[in-house]
């Protein structure tokens, strides 16, 4: 069997420090509510109830459409206009819609009301009004608040607060442990937790797990494996709560999975034969399958507009191991604490960008004339119809990416669109 060196730390260059081009103009991002698609998969014990419009139950309708045929673990509390006089009929039609609920559907644990924007919701103290209904629908409910709000929040920042509002009502422990945080498919989540029985780290639990009413202990013996960069606030909190975070790259692709178990089985003192026993194996074939994909990738130019704050991790893949050239890498927020072990692995003259002003980002990308552009759902179809390959940077959320097994089928996804329009231009 060939010998994969599975403790040599990623080669880095000198990146941290290259200036960051900070936009602030008109955004094209979807709102936190998003995230509720794929959290209430994940999470097989709770409601999401979003107190919103009808433009909010339009969003989460047709973003988790395939819900129709189930019944779905996630609805909207649509406010009509209300002066502040209002408020308090609003206040009691909640408890009642809430209460409603909660006896209709009995394995319901926790319920999240999630804010939004329309200014009637803005006037409603929804933390108050998951207070009120803790106290009297515990213990059967629990009932958390956090904002999916457009104003507040781009997509993948709903996870963060959701998670976040758990963070207060996780039991405390000082036992040593590993703590994953991120939602990950289940099949992924699986997957890590055979390689970290393995390797003989443990105990290891998964932040949100299946249900969210088994709440993980957090203390100083905590450390932290972050799975997905746009949980930074969740993070702190559970820093706050003496957890420690190991830094890591994200494990996308064969190189970030290999760091980012190595940070673990640093941290675990696993030495470098186990490693090598238990990893050597899955990097041989995930290094193997990948090659596959090469040829579709390499030397294409690549540029990543702002949406999932996936993009570096992303764009860190695609170019060191799949050979990509990297013409622009924008994210919606540049988080150093989560990216500090992303951003060196970047290329020197790459255009990082953090915000967004949609018309000037476009004039760049009309001009750089990519091969592929990973964008937001709203701009992908007109960039087609211009005759851009485009990838939705959403797919890349809702499909398991993470880890050995899946690193081909993330390169598969970004050379479909391009193989799709070498066929149309035959
Ligand atoms: S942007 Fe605001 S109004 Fe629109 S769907 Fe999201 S939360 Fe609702």
């Amino acid at each position: 069997m060939t010998q994969i060196a599975v403790d040599v730390p990623v080669r880095a260059v000198a990146r941290a420090a290259a200036p960051v081009l900070r936009e602030r103009g008109q955004h094209e991002v979807f709102c936190g509510l998003t995230g509720i698609v794929w959290l209430h998969r994940k999470l097989q014990d709770a409601f999401f109830l979003v107190v919103g419009s009808r433009t909010c139950a339009h969003l989460i309708q047709s973003a988790a459409g395939v819900m129709i045929f189930a019944e779905p673990r996630f609805g909207t509390a649509i406010l009509t206009d209300r002066d502040l006089a209002g408020i308090a009929d609003a206040n009691e039609e909640l408890d009642r819609v809430c209460t409603q609920l909660v006896a209709r559907r009995p394995e319901i644990r926790t319920l999240f009301l999630v804010g939004s924007c329309p200014s009637e919701v803005i006037k409603l103290d929804l933390a108050k009004a998951a207070e009120r209904l803790s106290a009297r629908l515990l213990p059967q409910v629990r009932v958390l608040n956090y904002s999916g709000s457009g104003i507040e929040t781009t997509f993948t920042q709903g996870e963060d607060n959701a998670l976040l509002s758990m963070v207060p009502v996780l039991p405390a422990t000082q036992e040593r442990k590993l703590l994953v945080v991120g939602c990950l498919a289940d099949v992924i989540e699986d997957q890590f937790r055979r390689h970290f029985d393995a390797l003989g780290i443990g105990p290891v639990e998964f932040f949100p797990g299946r249900r969210a009413a088994d709440l993980p202990a957090v203390g100083p013996g905590t450390d932290l494996l972050a799975a997905q960069p746009f949980n930074g606030a969740t993070v702190r909190a559970l820093v706050a709560r003496g957890a420690r975070l190991l830094p890591a790259p994200y494990p996308l692709g064969v190189e970030g999975t290999t760091a980012w178990f190595g940070a673990a089985c640093a941290a675990w003192n696993v030495s470098a034969e186990k490693r090598q026993a238990v990893l050597g194996p899955a990097i041989e074939r995930a290094t193997a399958s990948l090659a596959r994909h090469r040829g579709s990738l390499q030397g294409k130019r690549l540029f990543l507009l702002p949406d999932s704050q996936l993009e570096i991790p992303l764009a860190r893949f695609l170019h060191r191991e799949m050979g990509m050239q990297l013409i622009e890498v924008a994210t919606p927020y540049l988080d150093r604490t989560m990216l500090e072990s992303e951003l060196p692995l970047l290329p020197t003259g790459v255009t990082l960008a953090e915000g967004q002003d949609v018309e000037r980002q476009l004039d760049r990308l009309r001009s750089a004339r990519p091969d592929l552009t990973i964008c937001g759902l709203g701009l992908a179809n007109p960039l087609e119809a211009e005759g851009f390959a485009t990838k939705w940077s959403i797919e890349l959320v809702f499909t398991p990416i993470h880890g050995y097994e899946q690193a081909a089928d993330l390169a598969e996804i970004c050379a479909r669109p391009l193989r799709r329009r070498a066929l149309l231009t035959v």
